[in-house]
């Protein structure tokens, strides 16, 4: 006899859904946010509560992986977000380029990062509205960049992967300084099968940051999509660069041997 009984949850309410890359197992994929109570379940009929009214935030379609948060302090975080996402929204009509986070003494902080962040909560929350006015508020001047990355950020989350590119695109275009939009952009092109697009959007990356840990990500994942263009000499290229940024990367047996193959292949072995 099969005896089906496990914990799940159970009676959700104020529930959001919303697309993206997970935290967790990194792939693109849908996320469900609901306020739940865990239930000791047995052939599917809720038994026991195990927990209080809890909020499941951003639980994976694929692997199936939420945060959970008391309702308490996830509402705390949601009001602090909004609260400082109005305070990024100043400082770019101001023509500021970072801020600083309510009763925070720490370095100021990137505007436009601030509000993507915070745009991904709001949505989980519900709170797909409070965005739609950031957005809004957010037409004049130099707020122009952060619009365009918000709203990228959001069809995102929307699922509408070419029209997200196309508003990166427009952020390029504003501000052709930042490697950002180059970045996210470079992600949902590999995501969408269009490889040499995202070759093109990651070797800007590498041009226009000098953050290293930065350019060692980016290069990692653009060396993958040159080697599979066949585009030998570039990816031998990019190897050197990464060598460059990380010598140890010489003392892996596994990355070395993928260099030479490309070396090889490139004529230049
Ligand atoms: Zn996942």
């Amino acid at each position: 006899m099969i005896i089906i009984w496990g914990s799940r949850p159970y009676f959700r309410k104020n529930k959001a859904y919303q697309k993206g890359f997970c935290a967790n197992c990194g792939r693109f994929a849908g996320f469900s946010s609901y306020d739940a109570i865990t239930f000791f379940y047995l052939y599917y009929i809720p038994l026991i509560p195990l927990s209080k009214r809890k909020r499941f935030h951003k639980m994976c379609s694929l692997c199936s992986v939420a945060q959970e948060l008391d309702l308490e302090s996830f509402e705390g975080i949601i009001q602090n977000l909004k609260a400082n996402s109005a305070e990024a929204v100043l400082a770019l009509s101001d023509g500021e380029k970072t801020f600083l986070l309510e009763g925070d003494d720490s370095e100021p902080i990137d505007a436009a990062t601030y509000l993507l962040g915070a745009a991904d909560w709001l949505y989980a929350s519900g709170n797909k509205d409070f965005c739609v006015s950031i957005v809004g508020q957010l037409a004049e001047g130099s707020g122009r960049f952060t619009q365009s990355m918000l709203l990228a950020y959001m069809r995102t989350m929307d699922g509408k992967l070419q029209e997200a590119i196309d508003h990166y695109n427009t952020a390029t275009q504003i501000d052709n300084t930042r490697y950002e939009p180059y970045q996210y952009k470079g992600t949902l092109e590999a995501e969408t099968k269009q490889l040499e697009a995202a070759i093109a959007s990651y070797q800007q990356v590498m041009k226009k940051t000098t953050d290293g840990s930065v350019q060692l990500t980016i290069g990692l994942n653009l060396v993958e999509f040159q080697k599979q263009c066949k585009q030998f000499v570039e990816a031998s290229a990019t190897y050197d660069r990464l060598l460059e940024l990380h010598p140890p990367l010489a003392n892996d047996k596994s990355f070395m041997k993928g260099v030479a193959k490309v070396k090889k292949k490139a004529g230049l072995a």
